[in-house]
């Protein structure tokens, strides 16, 4: 269901906040070599990110009833996610989102959509290896990845096993 005015309003404040709280955490990471990837490619419109929106929550947010209450109402209520389901091991929840319609593949909210929908995909380039849907046009490139790839060329591995490493340290640019 589309937004309404207030919910707009809400979502811009938490947006403000949202967007403060990422810049000083992205510039921390920046002065300790964050990240280590790049971002080429664009966005092919799949909606696949739409499809099940995850959130990694802490560990309280997780497993204190109080705090995992709050964050799920506020999820469901202000943003249109809707549980449906939760991994144990990474603490993420996973959602439905009310906004997407899965024939048209759009938002019917997109100008007042959350930070985290914005930041998608950026922020995989702060995983260790970066796992994008494989639908997606986007791609993480390492940003070291000529000296590291020239390196693993010189090492004769077999040309199946030299492409499976180059795809796996995400150190190859696809057309
Ligand atoms: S709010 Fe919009 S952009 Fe975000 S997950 Fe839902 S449909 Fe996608
Ligand atoms: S998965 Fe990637 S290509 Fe598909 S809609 Fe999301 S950002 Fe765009």
């Amino acid at each position: 269901m589309r937004d309404g005015p207030l919910r707009r309003l809400i979502k811009k404040i938490a947006l403000l906040r949202y967007t403060i709280d990422l810049g000083i955490t992205r510039l921390i990471l920046r002065a300790k070599g964050e990240p280590r990837y790049r971002l080429t490619g664009s966005c092919n419109g799949c909606g696949k990110c739409c499809e099940s929106p995850m959130i990694p929550v802490s560990t309280p947010v997780f497993r204190l009833r109080s705090l995992r209450w709050l964050a799920l109402t506020w999820h469901r209520v202000i943003n249109g996610f809707e549980l449906i389901g939760e991994d144990r091991r990474l603490k993420l929840f996973a959602f439905r989102c009310t906004h997407y319609d899965p024939v048209t593949k759009q938002c019917d909210s997109y100008d007042s959509r959350p930070g985290m929908c914005r930041d998608y995909p950026r922020n995989l380039l702060y995983a260790a290896l970066p796992e994008f849907l494989p639908e997606c046009g986007y791609q993480a490139v390492y940003k070291k990845a000529e000296g590291l790839r020239k390196s693993l060329e010189r090492a004769n591995l077999p040309p199946e096993k030299l492409q499976e490493v180059l795809k796996k340290l995400h150190l190859e640019e696809k057309e």
